[in-house]
């Protein structure tokens, strides 16, 4: 939509307005209040209803926001702006209803299916890990989608309480049954912690996700890692899913369900880097839980996974332009 122009939107100037300083969007972007006209889309989802255990990633998006204040507009190892290669807005928070879960559903399904509709990539701060079976809804609207999930859990268990089947623990069993995910071009990497059957594994696996447990990934470097993922995604449509529980509780305490023994930050940044050139239709950094958070530092985490991945989906776009 854009070229590379320092017209585009940019994150308010630290020079003339402290980093500490003003109201809180994403990356200090302007807020927007349609998809229109962007390249991405940063979004909230602030709701946590999916939960079965420690309620609080309602609270993600705001402090989300809040930490991303930290963040400067050059990636580093990079060298990209991506502020530079696209159109990036806050496009605020999605709609949810926190007493029904159906009906949370419903409006963030629609919420991004207007996202979808207008061309705009969205890169999402949840919420719990839910959301992102109505986003991969409103997404796999064309057809099925690939799976890059990064995560202590497998989230492909199939019923709670009784018959309930929408929890955190299931959206990626959803997403298969409805024809929205092709589980041959899907990859969990991080997988630990105790489970609650031996069998918790058998629908993934019989399905032909490949999962890289926490054990094979420590064995192994990030970059040899994503080559595996990316020649299993290929070059068709892509997801990102980032719960960040998958990263180690010491450096990512704020989460409902931890898990010891995790991923590094920066060993999560070297993977995310690793997704360059994918065909990304948009990602999510889920289950941040302020509450149960340190100083803010997962909420950093959080912040800072959403810049890597905007970097990353901001040079494919502009890759796709040339
Ligand atoms: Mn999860
Ligand atoms: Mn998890």
């Amino acid at each position: 939509m854009t070229g590379i122009t320092r017209q585009n939107n940019q994150p308010l100037d630290a020079a003339v307005l402290p980093r500490f300083a003003g109201l809180p969007t994403f990356m200090r972007l302007p807020a927007a209040a349609s998809p229109q006209g962007l390249d991405v889309a940063l979004v909230g989802v602030p709701y946590d209803g999916g939960t079965t255990n420690r309620a609080g990633a309602r609270h993600g998006p705001r402090e989300i926001r809040n930490q991303s204040s930290l963040l400067r507009r050059v990636h580093h190892a990079l060298g990209i702006s991506p502020y530079d290669l696209v159109q990036v807005a806050d496009l605020g928070d999605c709609p949810t209803n926190p007493i029904d879960l159906i009906d949370s559903l419903k409006r963030i399904e629609g919420f991004f299916a207007e996202i979808k509709n207008a061309g705009v990539t969205p890169i999402t701060a949840g919420g719990d890990h839910l959301i992102t079976l109505p986003i991969m809804r409103a997404l796999a609207a064309d057809g099925p989608i690939g799976l890059i999930q990064f995560d202590s859990h497998s989230d492909t268990n199939d019923r709670y309480f009784g018959d309930n089947p929408y929890t955190h623990g299931t959206p990626f069993r959803r997403a298969v049954e409805e024809g929205l995910l092709d589980p041959k071009r899907a990859v969990q990497i991080g997988i630990r912690g105790s489970i609650y059957d031996p069998a918790d594994f058998d629908f993934a696996k019989a399905n032909g996700f490949r999962i890289i447990f926490i054990e094979e990934y420590a064995r192994r470097q990030p970059e040899d890692v994503m080559d595996e993922v990316r020649a299993i995604v290929g070059g068709g449509p892509v997801y990102i899913s980032f719960d960040v529980d998958s990263i180690d509780p010491s450096m990512a305490p704020g989460t409902g369900t931890p898990e010891i023994g995790g991923i590094t930050t920066l060993e999560a940044q070297r993977m995310v880097r690793g997704l360059r050139g994918l065909s990304i239709v948009g990602a999510d950094v889920v289950e941040v839980a302020p509450p149960f958070d340190v100083a803010g530092m997962t909420a950093l985490v959080g912040a800072t996974l959403m810049f890597e991945l905007l970097c990353i989906v901001a040079d494919g776009i502009a890759a796709r332009r040339q």
